[in-house]
């Protein structure tokens, strides 16, 4: 039977519930228990797909390709277990899904109402992605108070009256301000936090309360007589270092234990190898690396979550501290481009939309003539075709016909648009923007005497992939003669998935996101070797 660990927030959003819900689930993986991980999002939209990364921090793709919410990508990399469409549930979905059934005729009779329709759905999708697991680490978006998130409160509420107290348990994240003034920690928000999922029926087991600093027990002590919790089920979240710390910082407190006596279940030893492991290759980065990360949505670092995880999985693997410098692509101009000459790498990650696409392009073609390492990610890729289909092989105005509909060399295009040869009059259907995307993991061929082969070291790969625009298949024979090789390719044959420079020493762009199955253990292949050529580049 499957037991159940619901994580809530409370005072402020953004305390870090994702990796706090992670990082236990991993304790409890490195026991040797079956876990799964879920997040339920109280808002309408169906998913975050069509959502503004500067709004919502980056779309996370599982490799059934589903667009979820950025936590799922800390779920993956601190658990190593694959995310799936289940992982991820919104009040959009729930919605959507009763809606569904009363049209047909599924209540018949009812008046449809948030309990018990809405709540039900939402215990059938937990229940659907809790996956048979021994422990189902579930995390409710939003914070405590919001309006939005009461049915998924309400509903977490009857699972627990439906399984039985041991059987599901409550973690409440929250903060404890610091008063600089006063030199005082406030526990006062977090009182009126737990007040408030008290008087919905919620009594949490366990408060982590994050702050800068550990609480003491006399602290404790006093947040335990509030808020009715025990006063040895009462922990501290502090900032830590790295985020790859805090299982073991979890572990020193001996928060996983309190679990297993809350659940009432056996337990089973901790292996913490892995992460002790890790921790020690971290210490032992000394030296940086300078990558330029040339981007659109640079002001919410969150929008690039996984690419900088994937940049330090990497770093940490070559033993290097990854410096990321993020420039505003639009305020790149060739005036100022040649102060990428101090950055050991430079970097063009995806995106949507012509902001900022001559930045791109200037800084793909400044790699390209002054040898610096090069990795272009899904859009960067497409500037890459793009900058050396205009610079290199003299086609006039090259574009993807994202950005200019009507070139007369459209090198990037839909596919449904590579039909048409005229060039003159494409049209995009460009209304229904929702889930029309090539999404999710799909296999790709490499090269046999390619350097992407090199860091691979196989033929057949998957990675994942969203977005809509592809390599015109119709075009490509321009590049046959070419330094630029497309190395990579869809296993139909059809889709251009992966180009290197072969007269240049690390310059390669892939129209997937390796990002997303990059691991603090073993980091990425991709990322692997760009780091490494990074390294080795004198600035
Ligand atoms: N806008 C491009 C496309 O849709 C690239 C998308 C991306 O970088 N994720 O093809």
């Amino acid at each position: 039977m499957t037991r159940y660990v619901f994580i809530t927030g409370g005072v402020v959003s953004s305390l870090g519930k994702g990796i706090a819900a992670a990082s236990l689930a991993s304790l409890f993986k490195l026991r040797g228990f079956k876990v799964s991980l879920q997040k339920l999002d109280p808002y309408i939209n169906l998913d975050p797909g069509t959502m503004s990364p500067i709004q919502h921090g980056e779309v996370f793709v599982t490799e059934d390709g589903a667009e979820t919410d950025l936590d799922l990508g800390h779920y993956e990399r601190f658990v190593g277990i694959k995310m799936t469409q289940d992982s991820n549930v919104t009040a959009g979905r729930v919605y959507s899904n009763v809606i569904n059934k009363e049209r047909k005729g599924e209540y018949l009779g009812s008046t449809v109402q948030v309990i018990p329709h809405i709540t039900d759905e939402i215990k059938d999708l937990i229940i659907r992605g809790s996956k048979k697991s021994d422990i189902a680490f579930v995390e409710v978006g939003g914070t405590v108070g919001d309006i939005e998130s009461l049915p998924f409160l309400e509903s977490i509420r009857q699972f627990s009256l439906d399984l039985g107290k041991s059987n599901a348990i409550f973690v409440h994240l929250t903060l404890l301000p610091y008063i600089n003034v006063t030199n005082e920690i406030k526990t006062k928000p977090t009182q009126h936090s737990v007040k408030e999922l008290r008087s919905i029926g919620i009594q949490p087991d366990i408060l982590l309360c994050r702050g800068r600093n550990p609480i003491n027990q006399a602290m404790k002590n006093k947040l335990a007589l509030f808020t009715n919790v025990s006063k040895d089920s009462v922990f501290s979240a502090v900032d830590a270092k790295s985020i790859y710390d805090i299982p073991i910082l979890f572990k020193e407190q001996k928060i996983d234990d309190c679990i297993i006596k809350n659940l009432g279940i056996k337990t089973k030893k901790l292996n913490l190898k892995p992460w002790n492991d890790y921790r020690s290759k971290v210490s032992k980065c000394k030296k940086s690396v300078k990558v330029a990360m040339i981007g659109k949505y640079v002001d919410l670092v969150d929008s690039y979550k996984s690419l900088n995880e994937a940049l330090y999985h990497a770093g940490v693997l070559n033993s290097r501290v990854v410096e990321i410098t993020y420039l505003d692509s639009e305020k790149i101009t060739s005036a100022n481009i040649k102060s990428l000459r101090f950055m050991n790498a430079i970097l063009v990650p995806g995106g949507f939309g012509n902001r900022g696409i001559e930045g791109k392009i200037l800084a793909a073609k400044f790699a390209r003539e002054n040898n610096i390492p090069y990795l272009g990610i899904c859009l960067g890729m497409q500037i890459s075709v793009i900058e050396y289909a205009r610079n290199v092989l003299n086609l006039k105005n090259a574009n993807s016909t994202e950005f200019n509909i009507k070139t007369n060399n459209p090198v990037v295009a839909l596919v449904e648009e590579w039909k048409d040869r005229s060039g003159n009059k494409i049209i995009a259907d460009k209304n229904n923007l929702g889930g029309t995307m090539r999404l999710g993991s799909q296999e790709c061929l490499l090269k046999k005497n390619s350097l992407v082969y090199q860091m691979y070291k196989k033929i057949n790969i998957a990675e994942r992939h969203r977005h809509r625009y592809e390599v015109n298949g119709n075009l490509v024979s321009h590049f046959d003669k070419s330094n630029l090789v497309f190395s990579g390719i869809s296993k139909k044959g059809n889709l251009m998935e992966i180009i290197e420079l072969n007269n240049h020493p690390w310059y390669v762009g892939c129209q997937f996101h390796p990002e997303f199955t990059s691991s603090p253990i073993k980091g990425h292949p991709l990322f692997n070797g760009f780091i490494n050529a990074a390294s080795k580049r004198k600035t």
